[in-house]
């Protein structure tokens, strides 16, 4: 075992600096009384309300902690629904009376701190005479300093709310969430007998995928710097045909970067753990060992943070839009969720004893059940204009939900069904109590890349996230759809055995009647293939291809009914996400559109225009008039497209501005491969693509 203080290799010294900018529980210990730090920490481990009487104390440490790190300011840390983090620095003087400063830090600031909220998304849950908003401190994920250039800043991760307590943010549902989702687990526990006390909650490990481009490049690119992908660029020759970049080598450069990276999201005691090269030129990917979801969602909205400013450092930017460059591989969040039971098992782990074994499969079963259920939802929750590029283009999953069991797994739940418990011997089957449940093998890892929800080995990964956007969303709605699960397993059993039923009797029968129910969510083959399409349509699922089409799942009175049943959003916070998600994505647009609408009109055009002149000026030959002519009429295309730009911008137009968009894009990037390189007004996708 590794120990902190043991530098003899260059792991642990490296690793020495873990967790140094976090104010832990460790930590706390050498600045609090033992009283107050026990309290704290069964809030931080326990969740449970803190203490308002330690306040004062914890301040006090928090402070004279952050000021040996040379901090000289704090601020709440949150997540409102920009989908970013906020920030707004105080600093800890304060004025004496003779004329000095002295530094102070109450247990009131580090609560609570009151904002005006005016100017954050509220999707009209805020009317202007109430547009106080309130950061709170959640003493579930530890404060911790944040260094950029040398600047040190003590950040206090919090709830963001309004007035009357609505959730502002993405932090407060998700708590909300894993408080429905423990309730649910205590519950089940309790009925298999198990210990029902602990805690119980949902970890999460986020793969996050990003592009590195050179930052001269992308100072170059008006729509990189302004919305975030390329809004024209033609494909090079060769971009990722071979295969070769997935896992490959990794350039130096990059392989720098990452190691700064690393090092810093050490020292924020973000257990960052594997890094490799992804499918597309010039993309990568870094994941965390997993963690407790609220932590694991912090730490990766730190981690994206991390990785932009450490980029910046290198002479590279680090872009995290969902699809960067067209033709290419878009960049997702892979999220790896399992549920802790209040046992402090993973229930989603086959076990050992048939006992353990009906509590994995009454897991699957809320899921597939939950999901099945509620899968418009999951769509909603990953839908922004950016993945909208991304979804369906047979590179990331089809907008279409469904679980991946693999064959062992489906087979089982199949045999299930039929009542049949399976006779074979096979070896690694192990036997599962309950009559009617089968034998399971121990280990059901098969790999499917194409679900978007895969099960694989000990937990559910959800792929449709993209790379921009931030986890919470989904992880709220997986929770919940996960507690609605348990919630009706329980139901049922519970009033089976008051009919005078045996508790395997009852959960046999509960699991074989969920499961036969929502077997059509349930797809293990390709979901990239037009055949599952078709059959996915005829199973009646769901398919909603564009985010104003997947929003629409969060105004059903069926998604309101089940976020207020568990306390999750009121009526009024969900009316409020729809509004703000359906105003990003037309802005977003329309920032494009307004974007390729300059690039056309100041740069793409006059290039083709100074083209067009020298070849007008040599049409000796057949090849050369047939090139003008191709020059000029593509020129002309650029201009009526630049007209449509012009006019859906001016009377937003949401699908006029995508079309004339398309059609732009169609005509520059032929132009492109036309024009001499020396005239191309943008850098190529040949040039970008070869950072690492
Ligand atoms: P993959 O083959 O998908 O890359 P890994 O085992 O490398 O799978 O895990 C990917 C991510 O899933 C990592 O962040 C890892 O920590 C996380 N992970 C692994 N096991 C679990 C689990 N039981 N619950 C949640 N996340 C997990
Ligand atoms: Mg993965």
């Amino acid at each position: 075992m590794m120990n902190k203080n043991d530098t003899s290799t260059e792991l642990a010294r490296k690793l020495s600096c873990y967790g140094d900018n976090v104010f832990s529980i460790g930590v706390m210990r050498n600045y609090l009384s033992e009283k107050t730090h026990n309290s704290l920490a069964a809030t931080m481990v326990r969740g449970e309300v803190i203490d308002p009487d330690i306040a004062d104390e914890v301040a006090q440490a928090m402070k004279i902690w952050a000021l040996e790190k040379g901090a000289t300011h704090y601020t709440h840390w949150f997540q409102p629904l920009t989908g970013l983090t906020a920030e707004k620095h105080d600093s800890f003087l304060t004025p004496d009376d003779k004329g000095n400063t002295i530094a102070c830090f109450s247990g009131s600031e580090l609560t609570r701190s009151e904002s005006d909220a005016s100017n954050f998304p509220s999707g009209g849950l805020r009317a202007t005479f109430e547009a106080r908003g309130y950061t709170a401190w959640d003493p579930t994920s530890p404060a911790f300093i944040k260094e950029t250039n040398g600047v040190a800043v003590l950040c206090i991760p919090s709830i963001f709310c309004g007035y009357h307590g609505e959730a502002l943010d993405k932090k407060t549902p998700l708590l909300r969430s894993q408080h429905a989702l423990a309730a649910q687990l205590k519950r089940m526990a309790h009925l298999f007998g198990l210990p029902d006390t602990g805690c119980a909650y949902a970890t999460l490990g986020a793969e996050q995928e990003y592009f590195l481009i050179d930052r001269e490049h992308y100072l170059a690119r008006p729509d990189l710097r302004q919305t975030g992908r390329t809004l024209f660029g033609q494909r090079p020759p060769r971009h990722q045909q071979m295969e070769d970049h997935y896992f490959g080598h990794i350039h130096p450069r990059v392989l720098a970067f990452m190691d700064e990276a690393d090092r810093i999201l050490w020292k924020l005691g973000i257990p960052a753990k594997t890094r490799h090269n992804e499918t597309a030129p010039g993309q990568f990917e870094i994941a965390p060992v997993f963690e407790e979801l609220n932590l694991a969602i912090d730490h990766n909205m730190l981690t994206m943070q991390v990785l932009q400013e450490v980029a910046e450092r290198h002479g590279l930017v680090c872009l995290m839009h969902e699809k960067p460059f067209a033709g290419i591989n878009g960049s997702g969040k892979h999220n790896n969720w399992s549920p802790i039971g209040p046992d402090g098992k993973n229930w989603l782990k086959p076990g050992t004893t048939p006992h353990e074994n009906a509590k994995f499969l009454a897991t699957v079963c809320a899921i597939v059940a939950g999901v099945d259920t509620y899968a418009d939802l999951l769509r909603a929750t990953v839908a922004s204009a950016g993945n909208d590029h991304r979804l369906g283009a047979n590179e990331a999953p089809p907008a279409t939900i469904s679980i991946y069991l693999g064959d062992q797994l489906s087979d089982i739940i199949k045999q299930l069904q039929n009542g049949k418990a399976k006779s074979s011997k096979q070896a690694g089957l192990i036997e599962v109590g309950v009559s009617t449940i089968p034998r399971l093998p121990r280990d059901v890892t098969d790999r499917n890349r194409t679900s978007p929800l895969a099960f694989t080995v000990n937990k559910f990964e959800f792929r449709a996230v993209g790379s921009n956007q931030s986890c919470a969303g989904s992880n709220v709605a997986f929770n919940t759809i996960t507690a609605w699960g348990i919630d009706l397993i329980c139901s049922e059993i519970e009033k089976e055995q008051a009919l005078g039923t045996d508790f395997n009797t009852a959960l046999g029968k509960t699991l074989k009647d969920l499961f036969k129910k929502h077997q059509r969510v349930i797809f293990d083959g390709d979901n990239y293939s037009a055949r599952w399409h078709k059959e996915a349509e005829e199973r009646g699922l769901p398919c909603a291809r564009t985010t104003p089409e997947a929003l629409l799942a969060l105004m059903s009175t069926k998604t309101l009914d089940l976020f207020k049943k568990y306390g999750v959003f009121t009526e009024r916070e969900l009316l409020s996400r729809y509004e703000i998600y359906l105003e990003t994505y037309n802005k977003t647009i329309m920032i494009e559109t307004s974007c390729a609408l300059q690039i056309v009109r100041t740069m793409i055009v006059p290039a083709g225009l100074e083209y067009a002149e020298t070849l007008a000026t040599t049409l000796q030959t057949p090849p050369r008039v047939r090139l003008a002519k191709r020059v000029n009429d593509l020129i002309d295309t650029l201009l009526t497209a630049a007209e449509a730009l012009e006019k859906a911008a001016n009377s937003p137009n949401v699908p006029a501005a995508i079309k004339a968009m398309e059609s732009a894009r169609s005509a520059a990037d032929e132009l492109e491969g036309l024009i001499p390189a020396h005239l191309w007004p943008l850098p190529s996708y040949a040039d970008m693509l070869c950072a690492g």
